[in-house]
């Protein structure tokens, strides 16, 4: 393994790989950024021929490309672990809504002016829901003001040497060389703070909305902390007594419209375009969504059981078994337990069951509105 030029104490903590990478670059002359991830690479990237190109292996985020033995090995800490680490922790109160990192992180470097002259960046500097340094209260800086977007990637294609834009726009003041790499920055905002050391989820507070709208908020951590924290804006249930749904709080949701535009201010909480299928591959908000409704339904049919269908539950338990009476026919069918299994079969998409209705529709078994009791003749085999 290669020595580096390298000192444990320039790792700082929610230091991105980004920051961390560049200062390796840096302290040992190392311009090109390609042979370095093949040096430091996973035994698919050592192996390839030609410069890595693939945005899987250079990505910073999930740092797919990289081998954790030999980063661990040359920076005396394991920056994958630290990485993953303060990923989840920032994703915590939002893995019920996405987990995919492309909802919450930029894939352009997005940056703080006062943080990297000091050559630090931060993975909180990547998450979408800050605007801000959280370290220093300013701005983040989504652009190079020479230039364009710059990748968040470990690559040569919009950066030269290290901290240094293609158009040769220096990030740090690199005059102050390492001087300045071990200083420790403390976490000044209190919302981030709050963001870091609170599980809302498990408080019982939840809240839902499409990453995208969060994102486009002025402020979008503080919006959601106050939203999460404000106990009346969550509408408490107290139904049936019995029902399994009973005192959950309803989520929230945020409108896509900004929420810091008082003209907008109906829109504050519901969201009308909301669109589930908009978002299909979004599994875990998909599973969250779902098991709402099958509590919701659960809660329905426990109503029904026990209210208006009682006097049919022979006739519901008859109809399911589509039992044969003793030596004769077919029993005749009630349409209250018609209604209820046909619906609750087409809730769960039971194949079977709708096109054996449709056979019985097609084949005229049910007569008569004023007549309660049809004749069913069967013509499949069960
Ligand atoms: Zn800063
Ligand atoms: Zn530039
Ligand atoms: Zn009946």
């Amino acid at each position: 393994m290669e020595k580096y030029n390298w000192r444990t104490e320039w790792i700082r903590p929610f230091e991105s790989t980004w920051s961390i990478l560049e200062k390796l670059c840096y302290s040992n002359v190392i311009i090109r950024r390609g042979p370095l991830l093949k040096h430091l690479g996973n035994d698919k990237v050592k192996t390839m021929k030609g410069p890595v190109k693939a945005q899987r292996h250079n990505n910073l985020l999930t740092m797919f490309g990289f081998d954790e033995v030999s980063l661990s090995n040359s920076l005396g800490v394991n920056i994958i672990k630290q990485n993953k680490e303060t990923i989840n922790q920032l994703l915590n109160n939002v893995t019920r809504i996405s987990t995919d990192l492309n909802d919450w992180f930029n894939e352009d470097l997005i940056w703080c002016e006062q943080c990297i002259e000091d050559g630090y960046h931060s993975v909180l500097h990547q998450f979408k829901l800050l605007k801000h340094c959280p370290f220093h209260m300013k701005k983040l800086i989504y652009t190079c003001s020479n230039c364009n977007s710059i990748p968040y990637q470990f690559s040569d294609t919009a950066l030269a040497a290290a901290f240094t834009c293609k158009c040769r726009f220096q990030f740090a003041d690199l005059k102050k060389r390492w001087f300045n790499w071990g200083n420790k920055f403390e976490i000044q905002c209190e919302i981030t703070l709050k963001w870091l050391s609170t599980n809302f989820n498990s408080l019982n507070q939840s809240i839902l909305f499409l990453p995208e709208y969060a994102a486009a908020q002025m402020n979008p951590i503080k919006k959601i902390v106050e939203l999460l924290e404000d106990t009346d804006s969550h509408i408490s249930y107290g139904g049936n007594g019995q029902s399994s749904i009973n005192h959950q709080k309803v989520p929230l949701t945020i409108s896509k419209f900004s929420i810091d535009n008082k003209e907008c201010f109906h829109d504050y909480f519901i969201d009308l375009d909301f669109n589930l299928a908009s978002k299909s591959a979004n599994m875990p908000l998909y599973k969250y969504m779902y098991k709402q409704s099958v509590n919701v339904f659960k809660s329905i049919e426990h109503h029904l059981l026990y209210g208006e269908l009682t006097k049919h539950k022979t006739c519901i338990q008859r109809f399911r078994e589509l039992r044969k009476v003793e030596k004769g026919d077919y029993p005749e069918i009630c349409p209250y337990a018609y209604s209820y299994v046909f619906c609750k079969h087409s809730f769960m998409g039971d194949k079977f069951f709708s096109v054996m209705i449709l056979l019985l529709i097609l084949q005229k078994h049910f007569v008569g509105l004023n007549c309660y009791r049809v004749s069913l003749t069967p013509t499949w085999k069960i």
